[in-house]
């Protein structure tokens, strides 16, 4: 956390020129907005579509709109999308022929983005995606020039439990500008704290004043006390060693006996990467392309070689995925697939948890999380 003295405060009209700044200055601005019933990542053109009033009910396969009592503009947890569609795209063409046959490589976006509203349990996924996508030129090219503005977290949703994994609820790296939004007798505001030489940069075009050290206290002591408002932990101790020891249990099949095997959990995730490539020729057949898509360890093509699915049943994919996510995740990219944002159990339309799911491996003693 960037000293108490150096913590900015922006009132609530000053984010209105915050995006204006951000837009002026070249970048592409996403940020929540609300559409289909649900609170989105989106492009603004300005502030205005912002969430201001709304907030969300969640729970095992449910989300719910509503509206806040306040004005809060960041008052609501994490919704369908993440940030990782705008860094590594649902599809994406990778290239065409050109009308006498010859290969056409796919245009590549070129404008800087500015997200706004990351929370730090998506930052975190935006950490992990660079270990898992670091060979990506094209992860690495939307990435470059990217300009964060963390929302710090002060009301965690009902599925979220980003503090037993450490990566939230307040933001602590990886931002280039991190808010805290605080509504009181004092007005509705944003306590600002710099990340980086280019947010320094940007905040400067904006009119702030100094925080009062009282203010700044409340601030950290919001983001603090969401911690303990979380209703949902994985097991402590070694889950990969859990997971590991775990493959011969029943609770795999009692899963599967729910499980839809629909892949929603891998969509909504915000670190499953997993990507297909297809060919495609139009009707006329004079085109053809190659383009990726997003895939899911959940469709039964996903694990085929040779003549056949290595992982044909429901328990075998779901075991899969949690094993992966939770276990084996660390033997390839040295972290945990999961950052606790909570997406998977709010829009499993089974309503399957994945804490509960992971306390119920660790209460049969299996691994050091069960010990
Ligand atoms: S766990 Fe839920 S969201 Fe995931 S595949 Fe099964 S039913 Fe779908
Ligand atoms: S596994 Fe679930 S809780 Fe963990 S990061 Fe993915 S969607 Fe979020």
């Amino acid at each position: 956390m960037p000293a108490v003295e150096d913590v900015r405060v922006l009132d609530r009209g000053g984010l209105d020129r915050l995006v204006e700044v951000l837009l002026r200055e070249g970048y592409r601005v996403v940020g929540p907005m609300v559409r289909d019933d649900a609170i989105v990542l989106g492009e603004l053109t300005s502030s205005a579509a912002l969430p201001a009033g709304w907030g969300v009910e969640t729970a095992p396969g449910r989300y719910r709109l509503r509206r806040r009592d306040d004005a809060a503009v960041f008052g609501h947890s994490a919704g369908p999308q993440s940030w990782k569609r705008f860094l590594h795209p649902p599809h994406r063409a990778l290239w065409s022929t050109g009308p006498g046959g010859e290969f056409v490589p796919a245009e590549e976006p070129g404008a800087r983005q500015a997200f706004l509203g990351v929370r730090a349990c998506d930052l975190a996924a935006i950490a992990v995606l660079g270990k898992v996508l670091a060979a990506s030129g094209a992860f690495a090219r939307r990435r470059a020039g990217l300009f964060t503005v963390a929302a710090n977290c002060t009301e965690p949703g009902e599925v979220c439990f980003c503090a037993s994994l450490g990566t939230g609820p307040g933001a602590s790296a990886g931002y280039d500008l991190a808010l805290t939004e605080r509504i009181d007798d004092r007005g509705h505001r944003f306590l600002v704290d710099v990340g980086s030489p280019e947010g320094a940069r940007i905040l400067a075009l904006v009119t702030t004043r100094e925080a009062a050290d009282d203010e700044v206290a409340l601030a950290r002591d919001d983001v603090a006390a969401a911690a303990g408002k979380m209703g949902r932990a994985l097991p402590p101790g070694d889950l990969r060693a859990l997971l590991r020891d775990s493959r011969d249990s029943p609770v795999w099949s009692e899963i599967a006996s729910r499980c839809l095997t629909c892949g929603n959990c891998t969509m909504v995730c915000p670190t499953c990467f997993c990507t297909s490539t297809e060919e495609v020729t139009d009707v006329t057949g004079e085109h053809t392309g190659r383009a990726e898509r997003w895939a899911s360890c959940f469709e039964l093509d996903f694990s085929y070689v040779h003549g056949g699915s290595v992982r044909t049943s429901g328990e075998g994919r779901y075991r899969q995925w949690m094993s992966h996510k939770l276990g084996t995740w660390h033997d390839q990219f040295g972290t945990s697939g999961c950052v606790g944002c909570g997406r998977c159990i709010a829009w499993c339309p089974a309503g399957i948890d994945i804490t509960a799911e992971a306390a119920k491996l660790a209460g049969e003693g299996a691994g050091d999380a069960g010990r």
